[in-house]
């Protein structure tokens, strides 16, 4: 990490809310925009059609869950059993924008959560084992745990470049900062390419399910964005896709390297 990239972020305000969760398909912007809905109150939504969506998720979730466990669990063996015992959620907060995220419970087991406006935003049940793949890629390739960890290494290195500054805490949010940013583009692509696998090993369809990257904005090929932008994202999948096919067309399953 370098000095001159750290004094870059001053001109942006910094986030100083933790990264605790690894979202799925919409913009960077997530921790302004759950602290936003954090002052909302909650409005449920329980119309026969919000209803309906979730009990085809829940339908479509328990196909998936043992297929990404079981996956999970091969890259897994020595750890707790819990590091691949998911638990899958829905949020019907009207108020929430569409999204999906991964996140670590107190127990430690992995959480997938779709709130009820990004279940009624998807368009079939391929889009939907694809932003779960997504998720379960997150945890598969321990995202959350890697993310601390540099963002622990950014805090220690900003503290140390900033220790003379009257905010005590600057070193600590740049630093932070930094390394959320830096990492966060790759694991994205990183997902993408376990959702692959994992939407066609559950029997879906990863092209069509992939297809809602199309309609994603907020991506961005620039440093300071979290998300990779959607053509890159889309390009990573056609190529895990092509790989697929190839292992299919020999009789064979492609192996899950991201
Ligand atoms: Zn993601």
């Amino acid at each position: 990490m370098k000095k001159a990239a750290l004094i870059i972020l001053l001109a942006f305000s910094l986030p100083t809310a933790a990264l605790a969760s690894m979202d799925a398909t919409e913009s960077g912007q997530e921790t302004k925009k759950s602290a936003k809905s954090k002052k909302k109150k909650p409005k449920p939504i329980t119309t026969a059609k919000a209803k309906k969506a979730i009990a085809n998720f829940k339908a479509v979730a328990a196909k998936v869950e043992p297929i990404g466990e079981q996956i999970c669990r091969s890259f897994h063996k020595n750890k707790p059993r819990k590091t691949c015992d998911f638990l899958i959620k829905v949020n019907n907060d009207g108020n929430q924008k569409a999204n999906a995220f991964q996140s670590l419970g107190k127990d430690g087991r992995p959480v997938i959560t779709f709130n009820i406006n990004k279940l009624l935003k998807v368009r079939n049940n391929d889009e939907i084992v694809f932003v779960l793949g997504h998720e379960f890629g997150h945890q598969i390739a321990q995202h959350i745990q890697k993310t601390r960890i540099h963002q622990e290494q950014g805090m220690l290195l900003g503290n140390a470049i900033y220790s003379d500054d009257d905010d005590k805490d600057k070193g600590k949010r740049v630093g932070k900062f930094h390394a959320m940013v830096t990492y966060s583009k790759e694991f994205e692509l990183e997902a993408d390419v376990i959702a692959v696998h994992i939407t066609d090993r559950a029997g879906f369809d990863a092209g069509r399910g992939s297809r809602d990257l199309k309609r994603l904005r907020g991506g961005s090929s620039q440093w300071y964005s979290t998300h990779p932008p959607s053509p890159r994202r889309i390009q990573r999948v056609k190529k895990e896709l092509g790989k697929i096919r190839a292992a299919k067309a020999r009789g064979k399953v492609a192996p899950i390297v991201w």
